[in-house]
Order: C-alpha cells, then structure tokens, then sequence
C-alpha cells in the first residue's frame, strides 16, 4: 500500500526511540513534514537529521511527554512553522521496573503512568483542539499488547497500557463527528532499545536466551520490525482507513499469550 501525505503536518512522540523514529522516516518519505518530539535531546536531533537526509522537512523539539509544557512547546513550534497538525503519533513510552507489585517501588508507578497515560492523555488533550478547529485530523495513540493481557512483574506497563486504550475509545467518541479520528496500534514484541532493557530486567544474565525463547513462542516465530508498526501507524492516519476510528489494531505476529 502506498501513502501519498504530500505537505501534511505530523507530530511524533517519543521520536527518539525504535518505533518513533521509523515513523517518522516512513512520514517523511510519504511526503509530510515531521515535528520529532523526545526527552533525548540529542537522539531527537539526529531523528530530524535523519528525516532531513531522507529529504523531508523536520523540526525537533525536546521535552518530557508527563510535562504540559511539553506539549504547549510543540504545539507552539507547530502552529508557527505549518499553521496545525494533520496527524498526531502520540507514541512516547517508558516500561518503568521489572518487579512484582509486592516490590513495586511507588515513585517508580506514579513516573510510569505520568509518562505513559499523562503524556498520552496531555497530547489528546493538546493536539485535538487543533484538528477538531481545522474539522481535520488523525491521531495514533501507541498502545500495547499489554493493553489487553497481564505482564508478569509489568503491572504497572500494563496498566498504563490498558488505560491508553480507555483514552483512545473515549477521545475518539468524542471527536468522531468533528472530522477526527483517534486510533491505537497494539504492538507485541517489537525490536527496540525498550524491549532489550525489558529482558535484560527480567533475566540479567540470559537476556538473549530469554529473547530467543520469547521470539519462538510467537506464532510468527519473530519480534516486529519498528517499521512494520510504522506501516500500521501510517495505515491509520490515511485516507485507506476513513472508517476507522476508537480501534485498537493488533499487530503481533499472531502472539496472545506470551
Ligand atoms: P524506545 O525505548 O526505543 O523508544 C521510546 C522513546 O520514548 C525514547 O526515545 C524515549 O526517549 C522516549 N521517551 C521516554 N520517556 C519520555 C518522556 N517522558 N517524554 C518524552 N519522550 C520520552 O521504545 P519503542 O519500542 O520505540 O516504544 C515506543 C512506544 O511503543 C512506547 O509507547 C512503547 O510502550 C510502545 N510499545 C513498544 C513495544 C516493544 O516491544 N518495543 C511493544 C508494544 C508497545
């Protein structure tokens, strides 16, 4: 499937890491110009270097998702330089510990989902009045496998995972007669910086046999490339998925259970 975004306005958060940076790359090669947004200053620079090399347009802002200001920066950035936002990939994560409840350190819960649901909720809550003034626009919330299942000693991830998709059904309610749709990916096991700190926390001296077994149990017999929830991503924004909206899409190689 092709993606013509020609001169389209996108915000990416979380554009540092494996999967916002896919994103934006394939956004850029789809023709729209990308505003990156990371905590990591400087791993966010070089994703708008990238897009740059790639031949697109790109701005990097730098900031913490819990943050509202964050989210005033960006938007700001994005009104002046393109007048709005046409696609909003509200995709920034941290996996927080990996530890049973019982162990759970409380400071470390409450950083999960200030990131996780705050972030996402503060992006829905800044990015929606744009689109709904421009009766245009689409969002990707990224959600999770973990949005559906319990993940031993990730109760927190979980639920941060489960409330996004609470957030993505809810938003898009609310929006979907003003000419804006809300969406979420649920991604399994994807190869990222993310999931190699998640397996070195749960086997610290076995992380690539843990990786190898956990690779195995999917039906696939494989974790997700970035760019193939990139292609999801961009699926949801176009014009090929008018219809679609409050969904949460599975793309997990088949893997329920894991
Ligand atoms: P990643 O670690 O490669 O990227 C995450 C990015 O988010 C990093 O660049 C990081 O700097 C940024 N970030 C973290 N906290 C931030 C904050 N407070 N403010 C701004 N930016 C912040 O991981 P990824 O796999 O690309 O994760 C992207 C999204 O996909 C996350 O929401 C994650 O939960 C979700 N996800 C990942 C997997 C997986 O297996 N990798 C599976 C399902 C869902």
């Amino acid at each position: 499937m092709s993606f013509d975004f020609d001169g389209q306005r996108a915000v990416v958060t979380g554009a540092a890491g494996g999967i916002g940076r896919a994103v934006c790359l394939s956004l850029a090669r789809a023709g729209a110009r990308v505003l990156a947004v990371d905590l990591s200053a400087e791993a966010g620079e070089d994703t708008a270097d990238l897009v740059r090399e790639a031949g697109g347009e790109a701005l990097f802002v730098a900031g913490d998702v819990s943050l509202p200001e964050t989210h005033a920066s960006y938007a700001k950035a994005a009104a002046d330089a393109w007048g709005g936002i046409d696609i909003f990939m509200n995709n920034a994560g941290w996996q927080g510990e990996i530890l049973s409840i019982i162990d759970y350190p409380l400071e470390v819960f409450d950083k999960v989902m200030a990131i996780n649901v705050r972030g996402v909720f503060l992006g829905l809550k800044t990015v929606l009045p744009v689109m709904v003034a421009q009766r245009a626009g689409a969002v990707v919330n990224t959600a999770s496998l973990a949005s559906h299942i319990g993940s031993r000693n990730l109760a927190p991830y979980a639920a941060s995972k489960h409330a996004v998709m609470g957030l993505t059904k809810s938003a898009a309610t609310e929006v979907a007669r003003k000419g804006v749709r809300v969406n979420a990916v649920c991604p399994g096991p994807v190869d990222t910086e993310m999931l190699r700190d998640i397996e070195a926390g749960q086997s610290p001296d076995a992380a690539e046999a843990l990786r190898a077994k956990r690779a195995a149990s999917i039906p696939e017999g494989r974790y997700a490339e970035a760019t193939e929830i990139a292609d999801l991503m961009m699926y949801l924004v176009s014009g090929h998925a008018s219809h679609i909206t409050g969904q949460g899409i599975h793309i997990n190689g088949g893997a329920y259970g894991i």
